[in-house]
């Protein structure tokens, strides 16, 4: 393994020419499925008056001057002395790579999100350079987190989702390795703009848009039934219906409902999704919380939380009909207190507090099965739960 990061950190430096006057390669802090990620030291980086050598509070740092920009206006630039080297794989269309740095060009302001410093291309390579933001690993410290300290985590996840989305931007992969946070100094960033799209990109008109008023007087029977879970316990093996398309990218387990029923006019709601399963996962201290292998899977996980008469009315919203004979999907479902006091294994005389009553009910509001009913980020930053001890 070694000898492959060796070589991998020899490529980067040979495929760009100038790389080693520039950048120190330190050593590989990522693998991902789109990317390789090294942390490097800017060699030039104390040439500057206002050079930044934190690593774990990027507040306080400003992108360099744009190209073409008025420069003298500006604050002088303050220069990250670590870097984050991302090297997206020449597999990654140079549509979808366009699409990352632009998308993370238009965010550079936004607070909590880990802004770009710049770009290259060498050929089919492309890099990405942001600056290096320390962070803990989220299996290490999740479970040892209060409730004041989910609060705090929230906050900061919740802050960068508001600038995102006020950008009118899905960022479609919210996940703990994709929100880099510091458990020492409560300080977070969301990086990894790579399945990040502008809401309204390829959507088609899809029923959850329509007036309520309309929904009312649809009958259920007409609802065009587009999936829809074979009587028998399993999988519909011979659906000759056709197929419907729909943004799926996210990872397994994340996904909101409304991506599983294929909806084709998404919103921001679905980061909210994400970031309630990040809740979720702290609280009942259970990572990963949802475990499933497809979509149909993970249908069944949240219908065997919110129960199928939910989950019914929740794929009626886009057209879909769900039905299931799976035993152990009962009608009402459970409530998430139950839920958290299940997976926590918590003995009935050790009943939950005021504190952690209130985290679930933030915790419903991220996870409502309907999108247009989910609380916003703005919404979320005002909650009581994210201002505690805020006073
Ligand atoms: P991918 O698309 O491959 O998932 P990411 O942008 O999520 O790429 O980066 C992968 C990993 O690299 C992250 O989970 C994180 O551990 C590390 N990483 C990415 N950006 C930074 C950064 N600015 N500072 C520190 N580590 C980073
Ligand atoms: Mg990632």
């Amino acid at each position: 393994v070694e000898s492959s990061v060796q070589a991998d950190m020899e490529r980067l430096q040979e495929d760009f020419p100038g790389f080693r006057d520039r950048y120190r390669l330190i050593k590989r802090i990522g693998e991902g499925t789109f990317s390789t990620v090294f942390k490097a030291e800017d060699i030039h980086y104390d040439r500057y008056d206002n050079s930044w050598d934190h690593e774990d509070d990027l507040s306080k740092w400003t992108p360099p001057p744009l190209k073409g920009g008025s420069s003298r206006s500006r604050s002088p630039r303050k220069r990250a002395r670590f870097v984050a080297i991302k090297k997206i794989y020449v597999t990654s269309s140079p549509a979808r790579i366009l699409n990352e740095l632009e998308l993370l060009h238009d965010l550079r302001q936004c607070p909590s999100v880990c802004p770009l410093i710049t770009a290259f291309r060498h050929t089919d390579q492309v890099v990405a350079i942001l600056p290096y933001f320390r962070h803990g690993d989220f299996r290490a410290y999740f479970r040892e987190m209060t409730i004041p300290d989910i609060a705090i985590y929230l906050r900061s996840l919740f802050t960068a989702l508001k600038s995102v989305h006020e950008h009118k931007i899905l960022h479609r992969d919210i996940k703990p390795t994709n929100f880099l946070y510091d458990p020492t100094t409560q300080h977070g960033v969301l990086v990894d703009f790579g399945l990040a799209e502008r809401e309204g990109t390829d959507s088609k008109p899809c029923l959850c848009h329509e007036a309520r008023e309309t929904r009312k007087h649809r009958q259920a029977g007409s609802v065009w039934a587009q999936t829809s879970m074979s009587t028998q316990p399993g999988y519909p093996k011979s659906d000759t219906r056709p197929s419907r398309r729909a943004n799926r990218a996210g990872t397994r387990g994340f996904r909101a409902p409304e991506v599983l029923f294929k909806c084709t006019e998404q919103t921001t709601a679905i980061d909210i999704w994400s970031a309630g399963v990040i809740l979720l996962t702290i609280l009942s201290k259970r990572f990963p919380f949802f475990n499933s292998a497809d979509d149909v899977e993970a249908m069944i996980e949240i219908a065997t939380i919110f129960g199928s008469k939910r989950m019914k009315a929740a794929g009626l919203l886009h057209g879909c009909v769900f039905e299931t004979t799976i035993p152990t999907i009962g009608q009402q479902g459970f409530t998430m207190e139950k839920i958290i006091l299940w997976s926590t294994c918590r003995a009935e005389d050790k009943p939950l507090t005021p504190d952690e009553k209130l985290a679930i009910r933030f915790l419903e509001r991220c996870m409502e099965l309907d999108p247009s009913r989910r609380i916003t980020a703005q919404e979320a930053l005002d909650h009581e739960f994210l201002n505690m001890g805020m006073s």
